[in-house]
């Protein structure tokens, strides 16, 4: 029976993950689609070299796949390297996380891809969705096939029920949705969600290759 779960599975896995690379394609993205994270990391550290700088945008995606690590291995030095001291201080935090937006190259995951080749994201400081868009000369953006959804309203949908209530959980938020696991639109002080970004083609000036992977990644 196990065997038939796991066929079927990778099946429609990369079904779903093909007809979104072509459509990424369509949009002007670079894309591509691996049935492994394996494949996929050896993929991704071929634009990794000795020397240049590498930024992050925050991801449990990247952090399951261990390429902070990696990367470092490969002699590429990261923008940031944050602690939890360095939450302390928002604003200074603020004014660090502004050195990863100029890098050579930039991995970031998208909080979800739809069936028509567009990146929904949700992000509280900026630094994550505006180096997706602009600012790196290269950005590569990993995402697990729990990321790919129908359209952008189903997108939505995840970001609200999945992505924002557990990142909210993650880092110890003290907003609603980190007690009752869905999005109430709040209005707290501490509220994650301030921008809300579609990405329906590759901008003119950034250089993007999603990268999609058949296996549950990140949030
Ligand atoms: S808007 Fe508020 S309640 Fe909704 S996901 Fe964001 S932080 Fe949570």
């Amino acid at each position: 029976m196990t065997a038939i779960i796991d066929e079927v599975t990778a099946w429609h896995n990369r079904t779903n993950g093909t007809t979104a690379v072509e459509a990424l394609r369509k949009n002007g993205f670079d894309a591509v689609y691996f049935d492994s994270r394996a494949e996929a990391v050896d993929y991704m550290l071929g634009f990794v070299s000795s020397g240049m700088t590498v930024g992050f945008g925050g991801s449990m995606t990247l952090v399951e796949l261990n390429m902070a690590d990696l990367v470092k291995q490969k002699g590429a030095q990261l923008a940031l390297e944050l602690t939890p001291a360095d939450y302390e201080d928002f604003d200074a935090l603020g004014r660090t996380l502004k050195k990863t937006v100029q890098t050579d190259l930039y991995f970031t995951s998208s909080n979800a891809v739809t069936l028509d080749g567009a990146l929904v994201n949700i992000d509280g400081g900026g630094n994550r969705v505006t180096a997706m868009m602009y600012g790196p000369e290269k950005v590569i953006v990993a995402a697990g096939i729990n990321k790919i959804c129908r359209d952008e309203a189903a997108a939505w949908e995840r970001i609200r029920m999945i992505a924002a209530p557990k990142n909210a959980r993650r880092l110890n938020m003290p907003t609603p949705c980190a007690e009752t696991g869905i999005c109430v639109n709040c209005k707290h002080p501490a509220r994650i969600c301030r921008l809300y970004t579609v990405m329906r083609c590759k901008p003119f000036f950034t250089d993007v290759t999603v990268v999609i992977i058949g296996e549950t990644l990140g949030f």
